[in-house]
């Protein structure tokens, strides 16, 4: 199944302490990458958004940030905000509440961050509870552009995308190999047709 763009308003409504949205009273749009750093696909990520002057949020997998430093202090470097997604891209769903905490722990060692994002979307009310006891907000998102998912051609998640676009909403892409294809085609000409209807772009910030 594909999965569609927009979460249904009644799952934002039930999970309503979770961040589906941002509020505010500027024409922005806020851009986030998961499952990075990856040093050719986060930089080509990076080069883009700084011949464009746009801020992005990057919800970084610890593991990866310990093993590529050098492309995680670059992307602080260029002004992006960073966020928690694990140490291992442990899925919720799947894991006890000690092995999800020592991993999401483990992961903020790497990643200093007021904000956390479940791998998969995916946690529950415990696991959301620890997160918030850290002091971390738990972001979701608006619109899923779907680059990961082969079964979508690129043109396909462009029009995901630039579907409907309202100030604060909140962009899920990859910055991973899965993606790489869609996500290169696609990021670009997005920000290109946002920019084009006034929108510009921030990093999330709490
Ligand atoms: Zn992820």
């Amino acid at each position: 199944m594909i999965i569609p763009a927009r979460i249904p308003v009644l799952i934002q409504r039930f999970f309503k302490e979770r961040i589906w949205k941002i509020e505010t009273n500027q024409r922005e749009l806020f851009l986030t990458f998961d499952d990075g750093p990856h040093p050719r696909i986060t930089s080509a990520v990076l080069d883009i958004l700084k011949k464009h002057d746009a801020k992005a949020t990057f919800f970084c997998i610890g593991d990866r940030v310990k093993r590529f430093p050098e492309i995680y202090k670059r992307i602080l470097d260029e002004g992006h905000a960073v966020g928690n997604h694990t140490m291992h891209h442990i899925n919720g769903w799947k894991s006890g509440l000690d092995e999800y905490c020592n991993d999401v722990e483990q992961a903020a060692k790497y990643i200093k961050s007021n904000m956390f994002r479940p791998p998969y979307g995916r946690m529950n009310r415990k696991q959301f509870d620890y997160v918030a006891s850290k002091g971390m907000k738990t972001v979701m998102w608006t619109v899923l552009s779907g680059d990961y998912d082969y079964r979508l051609s690129p043109e396909k998640v462009y029009e995901r995308v630039i579907r409907d676009m309202q100030q604060g909403n909140i962009y899920l892409f990859h910055d991973s190999e899965k993606a790489e294809v869609n996500m290169v085609f696609v990021l670009e000409k997005f920000i290109e047709y946002a920019k084009r209807h006034d929108y510009s772009f921030s990093s999330i910030k709490f």
